[in-house]
């Protein structure tokens, strides 16, 4: 039978809580303990697939097409596993499967409650993942702060659970932030022991609590917290600011994490063996000539928008010895009389996904540069869809060639619905999603990246290059390097004029990890790496 762990999260959002939640993964995978993990969404929404970027960040996709929170993309970076549907579960999931069963009739006579209806539902998400998986252990995540009105069920579910299976096979995780004043250069628990009992209102009394902070965590500050929280000494985990989320696993391991997780749910494991993580972190450490990369995207104030993007970049520039030095352009910056300058630093430009006309010029314009100054360049998803309507506007000397996710009336549209989308008026979880089949092009680029000759890839769009512009893009020099395996799908496609214009409809960069980048990630930045530096760009001036 799976044990479980429950994390909540204090005093504030954004302290880390994923990232805490994926280490504590890395701790028990590192001791042969096998790991399943879930996040708990308390918003209404079904999925965070409708949701604006700007909301939570990036939505990451699993491999069966579920589109989640992005906190999963650290799950699976972490622990290095492919979570499915079962691990992301919203407030509204909840809801609409009780109000199902309820029009359906499964619970006649009755009046639906919060408890103990929902919070059954709930429950059960939890034992059908430990099923499902057989997992050793199970993660739970609560999203969220405690206090949060639409955490409660959640709060309550997971209470619950204590009794359901038992003391010793639950453990309550709760990671709080200590605010530091500057006035009296002190940190602060007041928060933290408010947040405990707050926790306490519902039931839970954490078994360990990790405090997070920008400054050193003294011994006097855990004494404190552990008479005020009634948490062993040893349960209070500091967790300090590292400059590398990949370092956490290594602190909270430093700290005991480990073994005290162990230790209470009494699992038999093997000696922890942290290596890899070691020899990444100090890796990551050293020193290394950075690889000038630009995203060029319509979301770029918020860099979470792009988190697995700039991860697959990360662990790409690790693979060849090098640092990234990711510049951030907002695609609207670089239309109508906007500076192209911005673009002259990049030894490699990235186009990243994204949905609605609003910038889509600003990344034309960047692979149109691109292209002229034989720029290396990877298109994700609408990347490739603005590198296909670039050069069709090239070849065909016209500005008209679009998608008609922009222009629906254009006379080119090069880019076009999916046939298979049409009729679709649903907008969630409606798009083409997960993984599917791509059948890589012998001689290519993206062949040789791969070295494989058919790949599954994680993909979430509407729109698909346009088959009737195939003849005529590909006399002009663009290659089709991966089809879908009935030939019908244009999955990736590069520029034989150029060093390496590569785009794909997919996304690589949900599947890179570190220690093993995506292969086109890998490429990309073992070409841009020497731009400029063997003057393979001639047409800048290189004082820029
Ligand atoms: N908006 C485009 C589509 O729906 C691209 C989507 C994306 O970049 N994920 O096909």
């Amino acid at each position: 039978m799976s044990k479980y762990i429950f994390v909540t999260g204090g005093v504030v959002s954004s302290v880390g809580k994923g990232v805490t939640v994926a280490s504590i993964g890395t701790l028990l995978k590192s001791r042969q303990i096998t790991v399943s993990v879930q996040k708990l969404d308390p918003y209404l929404n079904v999925d965070p697939g409708t949701m604006s970027p700007y909301q939570h960040g990036e939505v990451f996709v699993t491999q069966d097409g579920a589109e989640t929170d992005l906190d999963l993309g650290n799950y699976e970076r972490f622990i290095d596993v492919n979570l499915t549907t079962e691990s992301n579960v919203t407030s509204g999931q909840i809801y609409s499967a009780v109000i199902a069963k309820e029009r359906r009739g499964d619970f006649l006579g009755g009046t639906i409650q919060v408890v103990p209806h929902v919070t059954a539902e709930i429950k059960q998400r939890f034992t059908s993942l430990a099923e499902q998986s057989q997992a050793d252990v199970v993660i739970i995540e609560v999203g969220g702060t405690v206090g949060d009105i639409e955490g409660q069920p959640f709060l309550e579910a997971i209470r619950q659970m204590r009794k359901d299976v038992g003391r010793d096979n639950v453990l309550y995780i709760h990671v709080t932030l200590l605010p530091y004043l500057a006035t009296t250069q002190e940190l602060k628990t007041k928060p933290t022991q408010h947040s405990v009992n707050e926790l306490r209102r519902t039931g839970i009394q954490p078994d360990i609590i990790i405090c997070r902070s920008d400054h050193p965590i003294s011994e006097g500050i855990r004494d404190k917290i552990s008479l005020f929280c009634d948490v062993d000494r040893q349960a209070v985990i500091p967790l300090p600011t590292v400059p590398t989320i990949y370092e956490v696993p290594l602190v909270l391991e430093e700290e005991g994490l480990g073994q005290l997780v162990v230790d209470k749910l009494g699992l038999e494991v093997h000696e922890a063996d942290l290596s890899q993580w070691q020899e990444l972190v100090a890796s990551l450490k050293e020193e290394h000539e950075p690889v000038n990369i630009v995203l060029v995207g319509k979301y770029v104030e918020l860099k979470d928008a792009y988190y697995s993007v700039r991860e697959a970049l990360h662990h790409a520039a690790l693979y060849h010895g090098r640092d990234i030095n990711l510049d951030w352009i907002q695609s609207e910056t670089l239309e109508g009389d906007g500076d192209e300058t911005l673009l002259r630093s990049a030894q490699g430009i990235v186009v990243p996904g994204g949905f609605g006309i609003r910038g889509i010029e600003g990344m034309i314009r960047a692979a149109s540069y691109a292209r002229n100054n034989k720029i290396p360049y990877l298109g994700l998803c609408l990347g490739m869809h603005v590198m296909v309507i670039e050069f069709a506007r090239y070849i065909l000397n016209s500005p008209e060639p679009n998608s008609t996710e922009f222009d629906a009336s254009t006379r080119y549209p090069v880019i076009d619905l999916l046939p298979s989308q049409r009729g679709i008026e649903n907008k969630g979880g409606t798009m083409r999603l997960g993984n599917y089949p791509c059948k890589l092009v012998d001689a290519s680029r993206a062949a040789a990246a791969y070295g494989q000759s058919l790949v599954y890839e994680r993909h979430r769009h509407r729109l698909e290059f346009n088959n009737k512009f195939r003849a005529q893009l590909q006399e002009a020099g663009m290659i089709y390097s991966g089809l879908s395996p009935d030939g019908e799908l244009v999955e990736l496609c590069e520029l034989a004029d150029h060093p390496w214009m590569v785009s794909c409809q997919f996304h690589p960069e949900f599947s890179s990890r570190p220690g093993r980048p995506h292969p086109l990630f890998r490429d990309l930045i073992g070409v841009a790496k020497d731009v400029l530096r063997e003057g393979a760009q001639p047409s800048l001036p290189l004082s820029t």
